[in-house]
């Protein structure tokens, strides 16, 4: 009989499933992170003080520099203290979402095993959006332009002093410092998004460890461990060296161990997802202190995570020929494609932008098309019919698309039509709209008009977002003087229907070696950025497969990929929930 050999304590995973179960149901944050500025974020904790009066404490600690209040709420009675401040940089919402859901989870599960254990065995500190100037603008520094993060040792900002304030006041064992880094960023050198960041930051320039800093490397190691089940291969070390001017840094001198936690970019676009997993980490870290169980998490883990490494791009396009559109022959080159998303209220809109031309075999991308043997080109810019209905139909825009059109111009009636404002306006709320859209006022309309009203009208068009006029070939000569003043005062375009050519498509423009035409039309239309290929112009692109004749030789059947604002568009895939590819475009 062999002798029983000692059996090694099950290790500690760190992982409580019932944390993703109950998120959906506790979460009070906004869909788009963005959206929780300042005035939600204080109208939040409000009902959460009216709702649970006796159990959430909340106060105000200081200002900022343009007077909006800063908060502090505290959760516990655990002689463990962790004091977490969250948007030191204005730009970097995520955790302040996930505080919030925090705090509403701890508040309406009370009697959960989970939040009893984290609440008898720490107290916990949390300033939500330290930086609310900043997130007020979307802007990384406070209102004098500083960089709160770079603030530890000269203390010239107040948010800077109250936090520095704060942790003299309570002076916490362990702290969690809140962050968004890029979202581009890849693990190591895999080609697999940082979805999350963790630094426990050095207290000296040779990176020594202390007991503070294998504390945080432990609380680091709990995080990994946490979120693995969730974002395996997708947890990075934070790229950074020792910043005795940073307060991650200056945390961890003064006796405070200190994690660092960033958010960072995911595939889908579910800017929510990034909210859950802070949510998830602060927590878990959280309870692994309260419980002690920390002590057990190996700092190993934390020294042989990869770095954040390569920037990764949101879409790119391998080793393709270009023809750019400003009249140069064409050349081979990779296209770097990158999203830039901003919130306009609860909307969130993007743009995908060109970032990047050149030789970039070296550098990942979410996603990758293989441009090999192929041309690309400006998205073509048409002319819808008089009349069309709008917004249009997916056929439709299909088969625009199928020829190459990735921009399109409606020819707004000004008399006895919708006002075009209010066009737009539907269109803007349209999460179905795949193609650009724009609008033009046509010149024979108003002929038709009293001449003591066309000006009236023809403003009100310019105004509500016609980018040009359109002259028609049978325009009446009834056309009021002041017609072609508010044109000149209004640096607008007089086009005619004729430039306008909505049955050319690129293997004809190729025929003709008219590269141009795109980025001519979309200069006289006032529409910067579009019609070529260049580093800072919308991603509007066409794709074709080269023939063995050679690139004069493209014909319509030779087209595989159509980009719209820097999405495929075609061939034709499953759109993502809520996902708008096209842009409105205005003046
Ligand atoms: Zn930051």
């Amino acid at each position: 009989m062999a002798t029983p050999t000692h059996s090694p304590a099950r290790p500690i995973d760190f992982h409580h499933p019932e944390l993703d179960s109950i998120y959906e149901g506790i979460k009070i944050s906004p869909d788009i992170p963005q959206a929780l500025k300042y005035e939600r974020l204080m109208q939040i904790l409000q009902e959460l003080k009216k709702k649970f009066p006796r159990r959430f404490h909340v106060e105000k600690i200081g200002e900022s520099v343009e007077n909006r209040d800063i908060c502090m709420v505290r959760f516990g009675t655990g002689p463990r203290k962790i004091l977490m401040w969250s948007q030191m940089h204005g730009n970097e919402p995520t955790a302040t979402n996930a505080l919030v859901d925090i705090f509403n989870y701890l508040l309406t599960h009370k009697d959960d095993e989970f939040v009893q254990e984290l609440l008898d065995g720490a107290t916990l500190y949390a300033i939500p959006m330290l930086n609310p100037d900043g997130a007020e603008k979307n802007h990384r520094r406070n209102a004098q332009g500083i960089d709160i993060n770079r603030d530890a040792r000269d203390l010239a900002s107040p948010e800077g002093r109250l936090l520095k304030s704060i942790r003299y006041r309570l002076d916490p064992q362990f702290g969690l410092n809140l962050h968004d880094q890029n979202g581009r960023r890849t693990v190591g050198n895999t080609n697999k998004i940082v979805a999350i960041a963790l630094l426990a930051p050095p207290f000296d320039e040779n990176e020594n460890d202390n007991r503070n800093r294998i504390d945080a490397k432990k609380m680091a190691a709990v995080a990994y461990q946490a979120l693995s089940p969730y974002i395996y291969g997708h947890i990075a070390r934070y790229d950074a060296s020792y910043m005795p001017r940073a307060f991650g840094d200056s945390m961890q001198y003064w006796g405070t161990s200190t994690l660092l936690l960033e958010a960072g970019g995911w595939y889908e676009d579910d800017p929510d997802f990034l909210v859950k997993m802070k949510f998830i980490a602060i927590l878990e870290v959280c309870h692994a202190v309260a419980t002690e169980s920390y002590q057990q998490a190996n700092p190993g883990i934390y020294d042989t995570l990869p770095q954040n490494d390569k920037e990764l791009f949101d879409l790119m396009i391998r080793n393709a020929t270009i023809i750019d559109g400003t009249g140069q022959p064409p050349f081979r080159s990779d296209i770097g494609i990158n999203y830039t998303f901003s919130a306009e209220g609860d909307r969130l809109t993007y743009r995908g932008t060109i970032t990047d031309l050149g030789d970039m075999e070296l550098f990942a991308a979410k996603e990758i098309i293989d441009g090999t043997g192929m041309l690309v080109v400006p998205g073509l810019i048409g002319l819808l019919p008089p009349g069309q209905k709008i917004p249009l139909q997916p056929e439709q825009v299909q088969t625009w698309h199928g020829r190459g059109y990735t921009t399109l111009l409606a020819q707004h009636a000004m008399q006895n039509g919708r006002s075009l404002r209010e066009t737009i306006k539907t269109l803007c709320e349209d999460k179905s709209l795949d193609v650009n859209i724009g609008f033009l006022a046509r010149l024979d309309d108003l002929a038709n008009i009293p001449l003591n009203e066309q000006a009236t009208v023809l403003g009100d068009a310019l105004f509500d977002g016609a980018l040009a006029v359109l002259k028609a070939q049978q325009d009446g000569s009834r056309v009021h003087p002041l017609v072609g003043k508010i044109l000149t005062w209004l640096h607008r375009k007089t086009l005619d229907e004729n430039d306008l050519q909505a049955s050319l498509s690129w293997p004809e423009l190729l025929a003709q070696g008219r590269h141009d035409l795109p980025a001519t039309l979309a200069s006289s239309l006032g529409l910067l950025g579009r019609g070529r290929i260049r580093i800072g112009d919308f991603a509007d692109i066409a794709m074709y497969a080269i023939p063995e004749g050679g690139i004069s030789s493209i014909s319509a059947e030779d087209l595989r990929y159509v980009i719209v604002n820097g999405r495929p568009v075609l061939p034709h895939s499953e759109r993502k929930a809520g996902q708008q590819n096209g842009m409105v475009l205005l003046p």
